[in-house]
């Protein structure tokens, strides 16, 4: 059994993070299982190496030790075209020249609420992969079924969803979707523990695993988020609930994961 702490280094670590990582540990030790770190730097305008080191200080600080050092998206560019490289030989990938807001004026919202579904405009252009083009790969109008170990069954419908994936944005950075899908299968990840907010990716990651060659998928637990307020969920600019700040105020590592469980429970 392997897991992942998969933080993305755009700000400190937080009380949101600390929950996630409660969740991760737990599960890897009910299973005797071992968890591996990965920061998530794919998004590079947004990524800085600052948060990266205070993230991982924390991360020892709090007493999460992982089975091997960090692995970072910014330094697996290889792995990505390798994995782009299988889908283009399938005829799966095609260029994408249609920004942000050209797809949200086609105006097909995606089921999930959250997404911006792809209309397919480029599928058919033939466009030739450029500087300033996105890649996008096919996906089949296929329903994805899967036990969320803590959700239960779950069914999803990636194409209706998101429309064709995108793997590389048109500043040439890869896409969380791809980038995540690439490494778990990479790095063996049996087991993917994360927040509810990721549920509905769930499928489309399942389904471009699949296109990669993973037939059997991992096993996915999906937790609950704290909660600010009701319906607004902790983030990396709420100073008052950093990890940083906690410790300034002389709080100890066991401190702050009570405060973590304490939040948890009261936002159930
Ligand atoms: N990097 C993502 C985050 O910080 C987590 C991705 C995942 O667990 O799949 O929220």
């Amino acid at each position: 059994m392997i897991t992942r702490f998969a933080p993305a280094p755009t700000g400190h670590l937080h009380i949101g993070h600390v929950v996630n990582a409660l969740y991760v540990w737990n599960t890897a030790q009910a299973h005797q299982g071992r968890v591996l770190l990965r920061i998530e730097d794919h998004d590079r305008q947004r990524s800085r190496p600052e948060y990266e080191t205070s993230i991982l200080e924390d991360v020892a600080w709090l007493g999460f030790t992982a089975a091997a050092p960090a692995v970072r998206q910014s330094q697996r560019g290889a792995i990505y075209d390798t994995a782009l490289q299988r889908l283009r030989d399938e005829g799966l990938v095609y260029a994408c020249e249609c920004s942000r807001r050209e797809i949200a004026e086609a105006g097909v919202a995606g089921v999930a609420g959250e997404d911006l579904r792809y209309p397919g405009t480029c599928a058919t252009k033939d466009l030739p992969d450029a500087p300033g083009r996105a890649l996008r790969v096919k996906l089949a109008p296929s329903e994805e079924r899967f036990d969320d170990m803590l959700q239960g069954p779950q069914v999803q419908h990636p194409h209706e969803q998101c429309g064709d994936l995108l793997l590389r944005d048109r500043l040439g950075c890869w896409s969380y979707q791809f980038a995540v899908t690439v490494d778990d299968m990479d790095q063996a990840i049996t087991h993917v523990v994360r927040g509810m907010d990721l549920l509905a990716s769930t499928g489309r990651q399942i389904q471009l695993a699949r296109l990669l060659g993973r037939d059997t998928p991992s096993r996915f637990l999906h937790h609950p988020l704290i909660m600010k307020a009701p319906g607004q969920k902790v983030s990396k600019s709420d100073g008052a609930t950093g990890i940083r700040a906690l410790r300034a105020m002389g709080m100890t590592p066991s401190d702050v994961l009570d405060l973590a469980r304490a939040k948890l429970s009261s936002s159930q």
